[in-house]
């Protein structure tokens, strides 16, 4: 097979690591960026996701070549129906676009509500006028808020929401914007015609078919479409956890977090170590260890007082990989950027932050730490010249991992990714070359917050 290696920062930031550990990769939680290069299949139009770097190969099979039928042509498609995705097929169809939404699931929110986490973390940081300040305004705004009007989540800092209460508000969300949505199909590879995607290809029951767009979006979380595209990325490992609900305990017993359905509850399981997430045997292997630990937790802990009627709800039916395929962007956020006030020109949002961490051999508490902006060149990928990355998988350094993936920096990231796709459609432009003071009055428009 031709390959190409891309020995670019991500090979070099890997290769270090390896050969000394960086203080970076020590004041990271948890994950490690996998040791040597990080090849794709460089070769624009074949399909590809670098296998070889996460399974073992024992030989090749050749598919017969075959037509795929055309059964859409649209501005924009958005792979993935994630936070990031559905951010970003409403806002994109807000402008005007032709969208379609393709999602592998049967619903919305990816990770969110498939995956149980509930709450949505990094909406605050640090202000510079404010002690403590709110980062993400927008679509991420205006979603929370309908979800804590109406009940259907609970904490107004970091809303705790009701999983099948976000799905029906992003189902609303996307038909009010017009926007076709596609359920039960997998985005599996792209045509390219030179450094553009020409169409995305979906596996769905009725068989492969292919959707024409002027621009897409990758939300798939596992930066399908760039790497399928052929342009460069990190793999990055991180531990897995599944989330669960449970209820039938009585009020005074403490297990788990409330949910916004009184005696419900939720909470987490698994351990801290780094996982591939692009390993589908381990982390297949290690979900259904989760499966039958979880049983046999619950099953022990009925034997305590006040839980004798405790059920289990359900697992959350997305598997928890936190981070795997990460654009090597136009620009990768830096933990210095985030930690230092950094401005810049083509800023299209703001992240909060999450967690406490130690930076420059200092503990540095959440309170502590300054909401940071968010540049449009990391959501561009290098190559493809009609493709934005929004999500857990737009360019950021290994660093700052912990807010950057979070629900309302995904919704952010999609909210800008499709507006700008839609721009650059009205444009006739790459991606890159995409007036970046128009998407900023356009961003503000829509009370997306840009400064400090
Ligand atoms: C265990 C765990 C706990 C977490 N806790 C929190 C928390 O408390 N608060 C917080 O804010 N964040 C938390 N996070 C992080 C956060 O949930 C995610 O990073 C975020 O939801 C990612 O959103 P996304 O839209 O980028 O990706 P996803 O939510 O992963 O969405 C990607 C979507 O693309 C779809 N997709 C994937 N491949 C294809 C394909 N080939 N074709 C079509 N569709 C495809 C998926 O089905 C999915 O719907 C947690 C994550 C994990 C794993």
């Amino acid at each position: 097979m031709d390959r190409r290696h891309f020995l670019g920062k991500a090979a070099a930031v890997a290769a270090g690591l390896a050969a000394a550990p960086s203080v970076l990769a020590e004041e990271v939680k948890a994950g490690v960026i996998l040791p040597g290069a990080v090849p794709t299949d460089g070769k624009a139009g074949e399909v590809s996701t670098g296998v070889e770097d996460h399974l073992k190969v024992s030989g090749y099979v050749k598919e017969k070549a075959h037509r795929i039928p055309v059964v859409a042509e649209v501005d924009v498609v958005v792979a993935g129906g994630g936070s990031a995705g559905v951010s970003a097929a409403v806002c994109a169809a807000r402008q005007g676009a032709s969208v379609i939404l393709i999602e592998k699931a049967n619903f919305l929110g990816g990770l969110w509500t498939g995956g149980l986490v509930l709450p949505v973390l990094a909406t605050h940081g640090k202000g510079q006028t404010q002690a403590w300040d709110k980062a993400t305004h927008g679509f991420c705004e205006e979603v929370c808020d309908i979800l804590l009007q109406n009940g259907w989540a609970i904490d107004p800092l970091n809303p705790r929401v009701e999983p099948e209460a976000a799905k029906y508000l992003l189902d609303k969300k996307l038909v009010d914007a017009g926007v076709v949505t596609l359920y039960n199909s997998t985005v599996c590879g792209v045509t390219m015609h030179g450094d553009k995607i020409e169409s995305v290809l979906v596996d769905c029951n009725t068989g492969r078919i292919a959707i024409k767009c002027a621009m897409a979006v990758d939300a798939t979380g596992d930066g399908l479409l760039f790497s399928y595209a052929g342009d460069p990325y990190e793999a990055r490992r991180y531990h897995m956890n599944t989330s669960y609900r449970i209820a039938g305990i009585s009020a005074e017993t403490r297990f788990g977090r409330p949910t916004p359905i009184p005696g419900m509850r939720v909470t987490g399981h698994g351990g801290r170590e780094a996982m591939d997430g692009l390993d589908v045997f381990k982390v297949s292997a290690k979900q259904q260890r989760d499966r039958l630990e979880i049983w046999d937790k619950m099953e022990q802990k009925k034997k305590e007082p006040g839980f004798e009627n405790m059920y289990l709800v359900e697992l959350g039916p997305v598997t928890g990989v936190r981070v795997t395929r990460v654009l090597d962007s136009l620009h990768n956020v830096t933990l210095e950027e985030s930690m230092e006030w950094t401005r810049f020109d083509d800023v299209i949002g703001m992240s909060g932050v999450c967690d406490p961490f130690t930076y420059k051999g200092r503990r540095i508490t959440k309170k502590d730490r300054p909401v940071w902006q968010i540049p449009y060149r990391s959501l561009i990928p290098r190559e493809t010249r009609n493709l934005l990355v929004a999500g857990r998988c737009f360019g950021y350094d290994q660093g700052i991992t912990w807010d950057a993936r979070e629900i309302s920096t995904c919704m952010v990231t999609g909210e800008a990714a499709g507006t700008a796709a839609a721009l650059s459609v009205k444009a006739g432009c790459a991606a890159k070359d995409l007036d970046v003071q128009r998407l900023q009055h356009t961003l503000r428009q829509n009370k997306v917050r840009l400064d400090f």
